[in-house]
């Protein structure tokens, strides 16, 4: 019985705790938690396995039951970065087999950067210039997926997407979006032609 129970059994590379759970990662057998947090990268893995815990001290976190919870976050976070909970493609995109990939108009996108940046055209008349809402046209301007970034649950991670634009245009048009905003709100009348 017992040798039964010791085959079903592991014990963790890392902490030593045994259980029927713990899968192997790059030939060592690890328990749920240290395999969560270890890194992918074989030579930081190494480094990572060879300095063992103690599973008791541990234990206090496992009972928590929640890396579940944890894992499935990251595995959308992971999906995130591919653009694949993004269920429409920003101006300039196009989703394909869930992944964002420049579309037809994405070289609009810089241009738009561009035009803003260089003229002192309002973003009513730019909206008008290009056909597209002035809503749109703030949201396009603002939008950070256009450096390569992805923004889910509240935290921007890197993407793994096209950059439309530098990151260098990218701040030099936020720079001059906020000016203009601050200005509104000490220049009510301006304000006025808004919308
Ligand atoms: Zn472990």
């Amino acid at each position: 019985m017992s040798q039964w129970v010791g085959s079903m059994m592991s014990e963790c590379y890392k902490c030593e705790y045994k259980s029927a759970k713990n899968k192997i990662f790059h030939e060592r057998r690890l328990c749920e938690f240290c395999s969560y947090f270890a890194p992918d990268k074989k030579e930081l893995f190494n480094i990572y396995v060879e300095e063992k815990t103690n599973w008791r001290d541990l234990q206090t976190y496992r009972k928590q039951g929640n890396l579940g919870g944890v894992k499935q976050k990251r595995g959308m976070v992971e999906k995130a970065k591919e653009g694949k909970v993004m269920s429409r493609a920003p101006f300039g995109y196009e989703i394909r087999k869930g992944k964002l990939f420049p579309a037809q108009n994405s070289e609009m996108v810089e241009t738009i950067y561009e035009d803003f940046l260089a003229t002192e055209t309002s973003l009513n008349q730019l909206s008008k210039k290009y056909g597209i809402s002035l809503n749109g046209l703030k949201k396009i301007l603002m939008n950070f997926t256009y450096i390569g970034k992805i923004k889910f649950d509240g935290e921007v991670h890197e993407g793994k997407h096209n950059h439309l634009v530098s990151s260098t245009l990218f701040n030099h048009v936020q720079d001059k979006l906020e000016k203009m905003l601050r200005r509104r709100k000490i220049n009510p009348k301006a304000h006025n032609n808004k919308n």
